[in-house]
């Protein structure tokens, strides 16, 4: 097989990452080792991304000729699920004009005097491009959820910050999203599922090989001691915010080739579906591009 029939098979796993109605979904059903038939090898996969990077690329500039529909990537995961690699893989073929890539980390205090989306919504991709949230507006309700002395320096007034406060930010992110998709915007959403198990070695490798010891922070572990409370607050929000024009594919993230190989294949499939074409010329423009051609034809 080669790397383009990799790729379909790949885009066939893919679609079962895939969730667009939360209703009944829990995080359970979901193994972060994958299931054993999907494991590709990593040669294999390696051929499979390769091939999803020629397609991204070649999408990428059709989606960016034609200037109509924007593409936003969401990743969201535990630390050492992989984000940074997936991000480097799979966008390594496109276009650096077409693409821009955010991380979001805690909020500056000029954020934390803006409303929460605020960060979010001034680099949002605009037509023609594709923007990457390295985590994103959802850490609202993740980390957010999860230690509350982050809600608490928000500078929320206090009058607003009820029980019903969670609920009321997945309300209000599905009608944003809702908005997004409604104004060309193709939304698509990452869990890179990873294991406690899984973690813990690409935690410990970081502390043994010294080329990895810059990607270590205690918080991480920190962080680590709350797991059940993140996947709660994951399931939660999965559950809250999954739709078919915003749909979350929960990744399978213990092999990190099978992982970016399930990525390439969702974001190749997603904008296949959007029917990029190159703008036609109309008549009139084409006999001024042959007046043109003519000119510096006739050029001495
Ligand atoms: P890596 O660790 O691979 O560099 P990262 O995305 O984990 O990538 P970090 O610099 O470790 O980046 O930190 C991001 C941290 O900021 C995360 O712990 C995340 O939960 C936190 N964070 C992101 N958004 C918010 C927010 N709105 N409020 C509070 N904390 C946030
Ligand atoms: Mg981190």
């Amino acid at each position: 097989m080669d790397g383009d029939d990799l790729l379909d098979d790949a885009r066939r796993l893919a679609r079962r990452t895939r969730v667009e109605e939360g209703g009944g979904f829990r995080l359970s059903d979901h193994d972060p080792a994958g299931s054993v038939g999907d494991r590709l090898g990593k040669e294999r996969a390696k051929e499979a991304i390769a091939a999803g990077v020629r397609r991204l690329a070649e999408l990428q500039d059709r989606l960016y000729a034609q200037d109509r529909w924007s593409v936003l990537v969401v990743f969201q995961a535990m630390d050492a699920a992989g984000k940074d690699g997936v991000i480097k893989h799979v966008m390594s073929g496109v276009n650096p004009q077409g693409c821009e890539v955010h991380p979001f980390k805690a909020p500056s205090d000029e954020e934390l005097d803006h409303d929460w989306m605020w960060r979010c919504a001034r680099v949002l991709p605009s037509r023609g491009k594709i923007g990457i949230f390295n985590r994103s507006y959802y850490e609202e309700v993740l980390v957010v959820r999860v230690r509350r002395e982050i809600l608490r320096a928000q500078k929320l007034p206090p009058s607003l910050v009820t029980e019903r406060i969670w609920e009321e930010r997945f309300e209000d992110i599905r009608a944003w999203e809702k908005h997004l998709a409604r104004n060309g915007t193709r939304i698509l959403k990452f869990f890179l599922n990873v294991s406690p198990a899984e973690q813990k070695r690409r935690f410990l490798e970081r502390l043994e090989d010294p080329e990895k010891h810059w990607k270590f922070a205690e918080a991480d572990v920190r962080e680590r001691g709350r797991w059940d409370e993140y996947m709660q607050a994951y399931e939660e929000a999965i559950r809250a915010t999954s739709a078919p024009h915003a749909p979350w594919h929960v990744v399978p993230a213990d092999d990190k080739w099978l992982c970016r190989t399930l990525v390439a294949a969702t974001i190749v499939e997603a904008l296949e579906g959007l029917d990029l074409q190159y703008p036609k010329v109309s008549p009139e423009r084409r006999g001024e591009l042959d007046a043109a051609r003519r000119s510096l034809l006739e050029e001495a």
